[in-house]
């Protein structure tokens, strides 16, 4: 059987570890990056080719994944003239892991099937660890059978995916995925500041209370670092604020209040203000740890 040939397009803090594992995993990859050195270095260090257009490095795959920043950026790379449209064979599947809002998914499905090729959204979780460790989860939307046929090709860097439902319904998914994020964030840095504020052992506080109910994955791995300010752990508040807006205009078309998450993202705004727009996410404590 011919080996099946994939393209992976964005080679950021998530996509290049996540295109070196599907090279390690023995596929034939093709990359892309708009700055061409890290495609260059990508070639360098997998087996794989790099190409200098979206288009070029689609041509003749079976699957092109896309992991780019925001929807515009997703519309960049997928449409016009060298774009990874122009470039997919017939038949050919579109997976774009980016988070981005269910209204692009749809727009992009649409455009796929106008042509004869399908689509999957298919954002992740797991952050920069789970994409170079290969245990990323990833939430999906689209038809069940083009689903099961690229699952077994992202399992090179997924522990667990799901079909949620129709294409958007991996990026609502998403949606509900940060959400949570902000409520546990906050709740765990007002836990932190008030323990260390009232003289507990923070240390002895989380090898305690996270064996119990208020246990969280925040918790176990962000709580020593946060105590001592240290916010270089992967997941930039640019980036949330980002996801959290999608999760806003979503939210407003289900009337679904989201009063906790619109005051974290408030939060978030007065991270960015004291510069800290790439900080991770759990940098909500500094602005508990810097009142008097
Ligand atoms: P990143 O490190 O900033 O990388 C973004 C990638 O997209 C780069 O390869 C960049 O190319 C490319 N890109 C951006 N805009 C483009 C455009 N207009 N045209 C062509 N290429 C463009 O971001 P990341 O952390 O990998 O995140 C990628 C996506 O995954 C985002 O949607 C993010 O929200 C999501 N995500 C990230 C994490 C995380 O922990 N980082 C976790 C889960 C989900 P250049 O190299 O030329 O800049």
């Amino acid at each position: 059987m011919a080996k099946v040939k994939v393209a992976f397009i964005g080679l950021g803090v998530m996509g290049y570890p996540m295109a070196g594992h599907l090279s390690k995993a023995g596929f034939d990859v093709n990359v892309y990056n708009r700055t061409a050195a890290k495609a260059e270095q990508w070639a360098k260090e997998y087996q794989g080719t790099a190409y200098s257009t979206p288009k070029e490095a689609a041509t003749g795959c079976d699957v092109v994944f896309v992991c780019v920043g925001n929807d515009q950026d997703v519309l960049q790379v997928c449409e016009g003239e060298n774009g990874v449209l122009a470039g997919l064979k017939s038949a050919a599947i579109l997976v774009d892991h980016t988070t981005a809002s269910a209204e692009l998914a749809k727009q992009l499905a649409a455009s796929c099937e106008q042509q004869g090729n399908d689509f999957i959204d298919a954002p992740v979780s797991g952050g920069q660890a789970g994409a170079e460790n290969g245990v990323l989860t990833i939430m999906c939307g689209g038809d069940e059978q083009v689903f099961k046929n690229v699952q077994p090709i992202m399992d090179a860097y997924a522990r667990f995916s799901q079909l949620m439902g129709p294409v958007g319904d991996g990026q609502k998914a998403k949606m509900a995925n940060q959400i949570c994020i902000a409520g546990v964030v906050q709740g765990l840095s007002e836990a932190l500041n008030f323990a260390s504020r009232a003289g507990l052992d923070t240390d002895k506080l989380v090898e305690t209370i996270s064996k119990g109910a208020a246990g969280s994955w925040q918790m176990e791995n962000r709580s020593a670092t946060m105590v001592k300010g240290e916010f270089e752990f992967g997941f930039a508040v640019d980036w949330m604020r980002k996801d959290l807006a999608i999760a806003f205009e979503e939210a407003k078309k289900h009337q679904a209040d989201l009063p906790m998450t619109t005051m974290v993202d408030g939060f978030y705004e007065q991270v960015q203000e004291l510069g800290g727009n790439r900080w991770d996410t759990s940098s909500l404590i500094a602005l508990l740890q810097k009142k008097g």
